[in-house]
């Protein structure tokens, strides 16, 4: 029914037509533009006439704030579906793939009960592994939005404070950095506050696949009392195929029973859960596969909790979801629960094991909706999240960081 060619099994279906944001060199010099992503390319919406005032832009912040996302989605759709325009298309292959979104206020939840438990049982064996909020509120803490890259940006090993074994911290490049297997949901609209957890789906533009990389080391030195900082905050990734609500709403399922009964501010009567296949591959190697839909806490749930106080929220804002780990050994979404904080390494096909990532390893996410209920002829995801650790020589001979993230780039 479309006229634009759709490579097989690709995520990028009629069903799916995701936001981003792109550049081609040209003759009159690189140009972003907001583009609608369909099996290898992109349609370039402001050649088709569809709103250039919100798609001759560099970012999808406009769009996502003017509330004309679906019915800009469902013009590109009807575009694809009319005459053919040819012209109209470009080679996702040639394009430089950007950050789509300037990103706001960044919150990083906690909600898998069986990431939360094991992090508890890793960092407080002698404790209780859920502290007593977590069944009563979505936990979460505020990151770094100025650090939030896109898929493919080079991830540089960070400093910071690590204790030795006399218990003094010693500022060192962390010898624990590791990945965080999460789900990104982006904020549309005009700005508000206090919103149900019902109507989530009118202030959520879209969702991402997100790597909240983490250095295990500085983290354990510096997060109590007050949670994670530096360890977080050098970097998170993020795809670049922003996944629309009208697109992942086939896709809401039941969530998991909550216990006890959350307080009246946080019910939801509608499923808020999501069926999202989710696969972590490190050198190529598959290590981790799960599924969203066991998460404890909704992304309602979490929208719901930020905005309770008072707080407003707005177009851009970016909250994750926390690392989604399920009950069993192989569906740990972090390096720290899979290698059990490097008691039990993982061996890679090569021979090699890894208790943390090393330079060059590459680590690569990749989520599709609706499998578990046993697929769709149209398949819908995000396509792959791809983050590689830059060597350290290369780093270090750097004069700045941002020289050698440009050197890196290249
Ligand atoms: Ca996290």
């Amino acid at each position: 029914m479309t006229w634009a060619p759709i490579p097989s099994g690709s995520p990028f279906s009629m069903a799916n037509l995701p936001f981003g944001v792109v550049r081609y060199g040209g003759s009159d010099g690189p140009r972003p533009m907001v583009v609608v992503r369909i099996g290898d390319h992109v349609l370039d919406l402001a050649a088709a006439g569809i709103e250039p005032a919100l798609t001759e832009r560099a970012t999808l912040n406009a769009l996502m704030t003017s509330g004309r996302g679906a019915a800009i989605r469902a013009r590109a759709g009807e575009v694809l579906e009319g005459p053919e325009r040819v012209d109209w298309l470009r080679p996702v292959a040639d394009a430089e793939v950007l950050l789509p979104v300037a990103v706001g206020d960044y919150v990083d939840f906690y909600s898998s009960l069986d990431h939360a438990t094991n992090l508890g049982r890793i960092l407080r064996p002698h404790d209780e592994p859920l502290l007593p909020n977590w069944r009563q509120l979505p936990v979460g803490y505020h990151g770094r939005a100025g650090t939030v890259a896109v898929s493919g940006t080079p991830v540089i090993r960070p400093d910071g404070l690590v204790a030795g074994a006399d218990g003094v911290g010693r500022l060192e490049p962390t010898a624990a950095l590791d990945f965080e297997l999460e789900v990104g949901f982006l904020v549309g609209g005009p700005r508000a506050s206090r919103i149900a957890p019902d109507s989530a789906d009118r202030h959520v533009f879209g969702a991402v696949l997100l790597n909240d990389w983490s250095a295990r080391d500085i983290q354990a030195f510096e997060y109590q009392p007050l949670g994670p900082n530096l360890a977080k905050s050098f970097m998170t990734t993020i795809s670049p195929w922003v996944v629309t609500m009208d697109a992942l709403r086939p896709f809401l399922v039941e969530s998991s029973l909550q216990e006890p009964t959350p307080d009246p501010y946080l019910r939801m009567e509608r499923p808020w859960g999501l069926d999202l296949s989710l696969q972590v591959d490190l050198n190529g190697q598959t290590v981790t596969t799960t599924n969203f839909d066991r998460m404890y806490w909704t992304f309602a749930q979490q929208l719901a909790h930020t905005t309770i106080n008072g707080a407003t929220t707005g177009a851009g804002d970016l909250f994750g979801s926390g690392t989604v780990s399920g009950p069993t050994s192989d569906e740990r979404g972090s390096m720290i629960e899979l290698t059990w904080r490097g008691a039990h390494p993982l061996t890679l096909a090569d021979g090699s094991t890894r208790s943390f990532l090393h330079d060059r390893d590459t680590v690569t996410m990749r989520g599709f909706f609706g499998e578990k209920a046993g697929g769709r002829n149209e398949r819908v995801g995000f396509g792959d999240l791809i983050g590689t650790v830059a060597a350290s020589d290369v780093v270090a001979h750097s004069t700045s960081g941002k020289a050698g993230r440009a050197a890196l780039s290249r």
